[in-house]
């Protein structure tokens, strides 16, 4: 991989020398499967310090984010001069440093706990940073955006939140009904994120959130990201300047220190577009219309966006905070 020296060393000035942290990135989850984990370097190369990888999602069980964990570790172990995986703030910074691409895991669902809360430690200690509540419909936890009604956080979600708060793994209410994510926000210790979720006041989907929710996130502390898929921008549309739009209007409802970014963006699409189209309970086709022709915005375009939002009056103290300070400042208060 070629790093492009002029134009990392342009991003670095336009976050202020901030870690650059795209929170939310998925790989096929096939565990034999290594074809498209080379492209973490063309993250690394564009200036992403620090990158959030997606390990499981939906009804997933246990076995999938374990044997999901082994190979993205495995992977990190055998490319240790350039990958490091991250498991606390200090390791971020440090990773950073050493001019590698700090990695750390997410989880889609609470699925993945199945009956047993006590396993969201042992994940947390593969290093897993973040895991959401429901993954578009309910669970044993609670309501999905597609459910109507949503019948809110359940006993067992509370427990779930209660240990995440014992182990400082932090609560992503993207994907989540209202009513689920109000509750999940009101019981949480913690602050909670959006960690891929757009303005539903500038695109009507139901995966998208309403300026309250952000609010009431942002008020107790948490981080809104803004995601790159065009589905959720609006009208397909995946350009940079639409992409700051809604940036733009998250800052206007939440300030500049809740706002942050998890591009979403999904390096077998191909496979993403197939398992959208079989699974019209998870995927209705009327949210999400666009097959193989749907446009996102790859994590190699952040200096793009950095740029965008300069040449929009952005200082880069406010770029440094929306592309990694803001999140940093999440994980430092949740981490343990
Ligand atoms: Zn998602």
């Amino acid at each position: 991989m070629i790093v492009d020296k002029t134009r990392r060393a342009a991003l670095e000035r336009r976050v202020s020398g901030e870690l650059v942290w795209d929170n939310h990135t998925c790989m096929p989850l096939h565990h034999a499967d290594e074809r498209f984990l080379p492209q973490l370097e063309s993250c690394h190369a564009a200036g992403i310090d620090l990158i959030t990888l997606n390990v499981a999602f939906g009804a997933t069980g246990i076995e999938r984010p374990i044997r999901m964990l082994a190979l993205f570790r495995d992977w990190i172990a055998r490319h240790a001069d350039r990958l490091c995986l991250v498991t606390s703030v200090e390791g971020a910074r440090a990773a950073k440093k050493a001019g590698k691409l700090g990695i750390c895991f997410d989880i889609e669902g609470m699925d993945a706990v199945a009956d047993q809360p006590n396993l969201v430690r042992l994940y947390y200690d593969l290093g897993v940073r973040w895991m959401l509540i429901t993954y578009n419909r309910a669970n044993a936890a609670g309501g999905g955006c597609l459910d109507e009604p949503d019948t809110g956080l359940t006993a067992f979600g509370r427990r779930v939140i209660a240990e995440m708060n014992a182990v400082g793994m932090v609560l992503c209410c993207s994907h989540a009904g209202y009513r689920t994510a109000r509750e999940a926000i009101d019981t949480s210790a913690d602050p909670v994120i959006f960690s891929h979720s757009n303005p539903r006041a500038l695109w009507n989907h139901p995966r998208n959130i309403p300026d309250e929710l952000m609010r009431a996130c942002a008020e107790r502390g948490g981080v809104i990201g803004l995601n790159g898929l065009g589905v959720l921008l609006g009208l397909n549309d995946a350009s940079i300047d639409h992409f700051v739009e809604h940036v733009e209007h998250a800052m206007s409802v939440v300030g500049e220190n809740h706002v942050c970014i998890g591009l979403d963006y999904e390096y077998d699409q191909a496979g993403l577009a197939e398992m959208v189209a079989s699974n019209p309970h998870l995927f209705p086709p009327e949210h999400f219309p666009h097959g193989s022709t749907l446009k996102m915005i790859p994590p190699w375009a952040v200096p793009d966006i950095a740029e965008a939002l300069e040449k929009r009056g952005c200082s880069a103290q406010t770029i440094g905070k929306l592309l990694g300070g803001n999140l940093l400042r999440v994980a430092e208060q949740v981490w343990h």
